[in-house]
């Protein structure tokens, strides 16, 4: 069997592939793999996860919301467990934005810890992503209100992981973010 460092490699270098094409939305059009292969080491570096699975399905989160790549193939070549928490955290872009966003609050709680802790991980990123330079052509306004609505999914996946959500906290708490 496959060990588990040259299967990391194998989810990078798909998810890599699959991205090849795409950018951040940051006004230096950063590689868009960078966010993935960042949310996947926030994980391991600063949360302490170990578990393949979880670190496989943070590099993946992004490819089947935004690439062609079908959950069958992250089946075939990863694994029906993989397969899962990817799908737990990919948003059906068929609905409208607004519905999406709606859902990612009411459904966070349901998830599992393997999907909570990716997502986590994946708003922290996002934040700090923000924090860091704003996206082109987002007011003010509009980066606190991806605040607010962020701190509303990350309510919903509380109780998972103390370090995740205490980095959360610090930057909620320096928007005055507090319901
Ligand atoms: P988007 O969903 O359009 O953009 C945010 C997403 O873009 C992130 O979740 C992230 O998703 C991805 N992303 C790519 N590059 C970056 C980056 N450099 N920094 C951070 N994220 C990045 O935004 P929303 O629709 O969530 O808009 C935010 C808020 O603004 C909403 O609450 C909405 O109500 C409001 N809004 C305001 C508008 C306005 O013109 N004033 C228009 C539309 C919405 P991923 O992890 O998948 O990469
Ligand atoms: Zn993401």
């Amino acid at each position: 069997a496959m060990a588990d460092l040259q299967i990391l490699l194998k989810t990078v270098d798909f998810a890599a592939k699959k991205h090849r094409d795409q950018r951040r939305k940051d006004t230096e059009m950063t590689p868009y793999i960078n966010h993935p292969i960042g949310v996947a080491n926030i994980l391991s570096e600063e949360a302490g996860i170990k578990d393949l699975v979880v670190l496989q399905a943070a590099v993946l989160h992004d490819t089947v919301e935004d690439t062609e790549t079908t959950f069958e193939e992250i089946e075939e070549l990863f694994g029906k467990t993989v397969k899962s928490v990817v799908a737990e955290v990919t948003d059906d872009k068929t609905l409208p934005k607004e519905e999406r966003k709606k859902l990612q609050v009411c459904n966070a709680p349901h998830k599992s810890r393997e999907a909570k802790l990716v997502k986590l991980a994946d708003k922290l990123y996002n934040l700090r992503d923000l924090n860091r330079c704003s996206p082109q052509g987002w007011s003010e306004q509009r980066v606190e209100e991806y605040f607010k609505w962020a701190f509303k999914v990350v309510a919903g996946l509380r109780n998972t992981n103390s370090m995740l959500e205490e980095k959360l906290d610090a930057l909620f708490q320096a928007k005055n973010i507090t319901e």
